[in-house]
């Protein structure tokens, strides 16, 4: 039951077979879904999840990659009828950004809409949002081009670490939330400022102690091969390209 689905593994630009990055964590109790920056309606039918079943949602940082569908997902929600209250965490600022692009629609006279509790996470440090008993969820700040959080899931029953960088560029905020995880999926849009290089994302990987890194938001012109032999110059475990509807564990 436990696992963690890429929905979409591509960076900003998306493609025929990538849409933009977004995943979900999901356990017995809980469905974590991690950005919307395109509508996941229908990736998450493919991976065999509705869409009011998603208990909670993180929004990483306002770019709108990663969030530039919240309305939508938001309205089809609603037009599903609903009746559960969601939660979305975020930073403050995204969280504030976030208000202001569901305003243009007037969310807040949707009829019986539902519940929205938005849940603010700090800047600062690492911080549990979630923990139910198969499940914790932790949040934390990285380092990018605009205020970014990164995701860390602890699937409890298989004693699974899983975190996700997001957007960001190699930093003591991610080394911290991802020490001990077995899993890394780590943006590798790199290398520059506000993001990781494939060969970055090896020595971010040998720091957390991961078994194995998954490359995500990762520049499709490039050679897969290329990527692939970069973190591996850099980290022994097995390495992985993330695919949208790969399913990690
Ligand atoms: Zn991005
Ligand atoms: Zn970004």
């Amino acid at each position: 039951m436990e696992h963690t689905v890429i929905l979409g593994s591509a960076f900003a630009v998306a493609n025929a077979e990538q849409e933009n990055a977004h995943l979900l964590f999901k356990s017995a109790e809980r469905v974590v879904l991690v950005d919307c920056g395109n509508n996941p309606v229908g990736k998450l039918e493919k991976a065999g999840v509705h869409i009011n079943q998603i208990t909670d949602l993180v929004l990483t940082h306002a770019h709108a990659d990663h969030m530039g569908a919240l309305p939508l997902l938001l309205m089809d929600m609603w037009l599903l009828k609903r009746t559960a209250a969601l939660k979305i965490y975020g930073l403050p600022v995204t969280l504030e950004k976030a208000n202001v692009l569901l305003d243009i629609f007037a969310w807040k006279k949707w009829e019986e809409m539902f519940g929205v509790e938005f849940v603010p996470v700090s800047e600062t440090a690492v911080e549990t949002i979630l923990d139910a008993s198969t499940l914790r969820v932790q949040t934390g700040p990285v380092v990018h081009l605009i205020p970014t959080i990164g995701v860390r899931a602890e699937f409890k029953e298989i004693h699974e670490v899983v975190t996700y960088s997001c957007d960001g560029e190699p930093s003591a905020g991610l080394d911290q939330l991802a020490k001990g995880s077995t899993v890394l999926i780590q943006e590798a849009a790199g290398p520059g400022k506000g993001h990781t290089s494939p060969t970055e994302a090896g020595q971010v990987a040998v720091r957390a102690g991961a078994r194995k890194l998954v490359l995500m938001h990762y520049d499709a012109a490039r050679a897969e091969t290329e990527m692939l032999a970069e973190s591996k110059a850099t980290f022994s475990g097995e390495v992985v390209l993330a695919k949208d509807l790969m399913v990690l564990n």
